[in-house]
């Protein structure tokens, strides 16, 4: 049997796009006899987790990734009929850094670059590429839009700007969809590789399982964009053949072009990120200097408080109870968690964003700082 692992994935988290469950992916990779599999879901890292999980129980390598959509322009450049044109590419994590570096783009690609999807540019993307593998992506990819578009001078223009950023960690991804437009491509990219000297990768841009749950996809498409199985003018993929392929198949397809499936597997070797479960990982929060210890900034920030609502000398029984309390959240380690709570919560305050009751009480310790007679509510510390 050949080894190949599918490195372009779709999963349920590729919202009304990607029809694989999660927990479903690890096990037909393990069945067709493959021992590693990436998720590479729309713009967003939202399934890395489970699938990360899902892997693990069943003894399968997860590969951590993500086909982020890169702006046309900047990511602030928000113009409509230009910059809604995105391109797709596929990043893939190394290692930690890169897992970072991933989490990171695709977070920017939510708070700074969102227009209709959440999109990274290629600024940050030269900032943040360490630790990352880049493939060309599918038809929707830049390289291959400008093939589409009969201009291979540029498409050759883009290929080396991804080289010279990502070196031997960027491949030009074929895939065995048999459209007529892929066709092409991927035989325009064969001859790019070899006159520009980029590898090949092969990939099935998987959306869903088996070959059968096209039609179950094609539903779910209708879903996405409100049309019916009906309507003749509906967004479909125009083939069956986007499913998680047996190596054989893949194999069989890019017959010509074996490198294309040995790259899978050398990508899958290099990609190495473990999560870890079971610590706590706070943030730290940086006090301001004068205060020694985070548990003097947090006194000080409550002694205010305290001072607002009651005064110099608060009457007894509240001294013992704001007493007790601070004692408890100290004791508990909870005091850079309180800490970085308030910050936020007076963020959005002096920056006139509601904050109400469910933003509190929706942590999961309030009821350790909760007073009984509600007279002292902590977010206005
Ligand atoms: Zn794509
Ligand atoms: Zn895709």
């Amino acid at each position: 049997m050949p080894d190949f692992v599918h490195l372009h994935v779709h999963s349920e988290f590729s919202l009304l796009d990607g029809a694989n469950r999660i927990k479903d992916l690890p096990k037909r990779a393990k069945e067709l006899g493959m021992d590693s599999i990436a998720i590479t879901d729309h713009g967003v890292m939202f399934g890395v987790v489970d699938f990360y999980k899902a892997c693990k129980a069943e003894g399968v390598k997860p590969i951590i990734g993500c086909e982020v959509y890169v702006a046309p322009r900047t990511r602030f450049d928000k113009e409509a009929n230009i910059d809604n044109h995105y391109y797709h590419l596929i990043l893939l994590a190394k290692n930690q850094t890169g897992y970072k570096n991933l989490s990171r783009l695709v977070s920017m690609g939510f708070t700074e670059g969102f227009y209709y999807k959440p999109r990274i540019d290629y600024e940050i993307l030269e900032k943040y590429h360490e630790g990352l593998i880049a493939l060309s992506a599918c038809l929707a990819g830049n390289v291959n839009r400008e093939i589409l578009n009969d201009n291979i001078e540029k498409a050759e223009e883009i290929a080396l700007w991804h080289k010279n950023l990502f070196g031997e960690d960027y491949y030009l991804e074929i895939q065995p969809n048999g459209l007529p437009e892929q066709v092409l491509v991927n035989q325009k990219l064969i001859e790019m590789s070899k006159k520009l000297n980029i590898p090949l990768v092969a990939t099935n841009d998987a959306h869903y399982l088996k070959k059968e749950d096209a039609y179950n996809h094609e539903i779910l498409l209708c879903i996405q964009t409100g049309k019916r199985m009906t309507d003749e003018d509906r967004m479909r993929m125009g083939t069956d053949e986007f499913y998680i392929k047996s190596p054989e198949e893949m194999a069989e397809y890019f017959k010509n072009v074996p490198e294309a499936i040995e790259n899978t597997v050398k990508i899958a070797e290099k990609c190495n990120v473990e999560f870890e479960f079971g610590n706590t990982k706070l943030p730290n929060y940086e006090v301001p200097k004068e205060f020694a210890t985070h548990t003097d900034y947090f006194i000080h920030l409550s002694t205010e408080g305290l001072k607002r609502r009651y005064g110099e000398n608060p009457p007894k029984e509240i001294k013992d109870r704001f007493e007790y309390e601070l004692s408890v959240i100290e004791k508990m380690g909870y005091v850079d968690y309180f800490l970085i709570v308030w910050d936020f919560i007076n963020y959005a305050r002096t920056n006139g964003i509601s904050v109400g009751p469910r933003t509190w009480f929706g942590c999961r310790f309030n009821s350790c700082i909760r007073i009984r007679n509600n007279r002292y509510r902590p977010n206005k510390i």
